[in-house]
C-alpha cells in the first residue's frame, strides 16, 4: 500500500469503517509517511472547525465555490504537501 491508498481510505478511518488490519496499515503509514500524517491532522482540524456547521448556515455561493474548488483536487496531492 501507499500514499494514494491513504487518500482513499481515509474517510474511512476517520469514521471509524476500515478494518483491523486496514487500520493497523494505516496507522503504521501515517505515523512513517510525513505528508500523510499531515494530511490527517489537517482533515482532523477541519472536521473540527466545520463540524459544527449546518449546510443551511453555509451561503450558497460559497458552497458553489467549495464545490468547484474540490472538484478539481487529486488526492494522491495530499500525500506531496500541496494541499
Ligand atoms: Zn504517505
Amino acid at each position: 500500500m501507499d500514499c494514494g491508498q491513504v487518500a482513499e481510505l481515509v474517510t474511512d478511518y476517520l469514521e471509524d469503517a476500515l478494518k483491523a488490519e486496514e487500520r493497523d496499515w494505516f496507522d503504521g503509514h501515517v505515523n512513517a509517511c510525513a505528508g500523510c500524517g499531515r494530511l490527517l491532522d489537517r482533515l482532523r482540524a477541519m472536521i473540527g472547525l466545520l463540524g459544527h456547521l449546518r449546510a443551511a448556515d453555509i451561503p450558497a455561493d460559497v458552497m458553489s465555490a467549495l464545490c468547484q474548488a474540490f472538484a478539481g483536487v487529486d488526492p494522491r496531492d495530499w500525500s506531496k504537501g500541496l494541499i
